[in-house]
């Protein structure tokens, strides 16, 4: 019996948790990373991959993302196996699409059924997402949010609060902050970061937010338009930086309508990078203008940004926002998530939330996902023989995680 399952042989492994960029070859064995490691041989292994100028890296993790697809009424949800592993995704956190009065539904019908390793941040409104109960306080109730994180403790990772009164003047009933106070005392309450979507406006802003909010709390969709990121000489305000020291996290939660050019742009340069990278996926954007994380993180990569860098801010930052530090890694022992990409040069194009292009010259894509030590996407066949020296289980119809269907 050779001693490995899989042998990823010949390329170039980008893992910042362990430090390690350059020529290496990684091996898995039930599940699991068992080596990492200059010329491991052949021999050795059941399955031996070339992925000579491919990039290793851990599986990507998608800390904003919408995936309770069988929820009723209906959300924008999709569904996380049909879209996360092309992409090189195998973890995702669902941002509060599930209230406390749907998670058990959500868990039930899609986090355990699916192949995605699935987190949820748990809606401060107990009927979670799209609907006018988004807007009623007396849906806000912190210790049933909590309760519910704390008695799922391997699948809520924290608390969510977004969309309340945008726009029409506050009142008694409407207090600028209820919201944003409930969610903040639900996170208390379960010892979790809180999540949170905001509409800066008059008489509740930005800047208050982020006194507000706690070191470890994530304020999603950084370069959204109504956001005073910048100052007037165009350059990210002094603000943002004083909330980063102070422990506030920052993720870009790209969405339909929550990254500009003309604000991520400005920032960036000026120093004002995005701690973790994340899409916000849903219906209303897969098929534009987000796609998928690799072409969020392919904007960035544009922008400037190292890969190393967006392989850090797509892997080792989102799992530590989430308290899961031992994902996001190959270190030996940790469950074998892996991504292997392709980074391309040339001419590409990149839009934005304003619907709007910024050209680039660099593309990643996706060649092969592993997720706990079975590929589950493989774009060029490259883990498959060739046909003509296939073996007799060759006339066996089976899905790709090899479970024959049909004899
Ligand atoms: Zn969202």
């Amino acid at each position: 019996m050779p001693q490995y399952d899989i042998l990823l042989k010949n390329g170039t492994v980008i893992d910042p948790a362990n430090g390690l960029d350059g020529q290496l070859d990684v091996a898995v064995s039930a599940g699991k990373i068992a080596a990492v490691a200059p010329a491991i041989p052949s021999s050795a292994a059941a399955k031996t991959l070339d992925v000579t100028g491919l990039y290793v890296t851990p599986g990507l993790i998608d800390i904003h993302v919408h995936v309770y697809h069988t929820r009723e009424p209906e959300t924008l949800s999709i569904v996380a196996d049909h879209h996360m592993f092309r992409s090189g995704v195998t973890t995702v956190v669902d941002t509060g699409t599930a209230g406390a009065k749907h998670f058990l539904h959500f868990k039930r019908t899609v986090i355990d059924r699916s192949k995605t390793r699935i987190f949820a941040f748990i809606n401060i409104v107990k009927s979670g997402m799209e609907g006018d109960f988004e807007q009623d306080v007396s849906e806000m109730d912190a210790a049933l949010a909590a309760s519910i994180v704390l008695a799922y403790p391997e699948e809520c990772v924290g608390i969510k609060t977004a969309h309340y009164w945008t726009s029409l003047p506050f009142d008694a009933a409407h207090p600028p902050w209820a919201a944003v106070d409930r969610a903040l005392e639900a996170s208390a309450l379960c010892g979790k970061p809180l999540m949170v979507d905001f509409w800066h406006r008059e008489g509740r802003t930005y800047q208050e937010l982020l006194q507000k909010m706690q070191p470890g709390d994530i304020h999603t969709h950084v370069y959204a338009q109504q956001f005073p990121i910048l100052n007037a000489e165009n350059q990210p305000a002094d603000f943002l930086f004083e909330a980063r020291e102070r422990g506030i996290i920052f993720d870009l939660g790209h969405g339909a309508g929550s990254f500009w050019f003309r604000q991520a742009l400005p920032a960036i340069q000026g120093g004002f990078a995005p701690d973790s990278i994340s899409t916000d996926l849903h219906v209303g954007n897969v098929n534009g203008v987000v796609h998928d994380m690799l072409t969020t993180m392919s904007k960035l990569l544009c922008m400037g940004m190292s890969l190393r860098e967006v392989i850090f801010r797509s892997t080792v930052t989102p799992a530590r926002e989430i308290g899961h530090p031992e994902l996001g890694t190959l270190s030996v022992g940790a469950e074998a998530d892996i991504a292997v990409l392709r980074r391309d040069e040339g001419n590409f194009g990149y839009v934005d939330c304003g619907w709007a292009r910024m050209d680039g010259s660099e593309k990643l894509s996706c060649e092969l996902t592993v997720r706990a030590g079975e590929i589950v996407f493989d774009l060029n066949g490259i883990a498959r023989p060739l046909w003509q020296d296939a073996p007799p289980a060759y006339w066996q119809i089976r899905v790709p995680s090899g479970r024959i269907v049909k004899r």
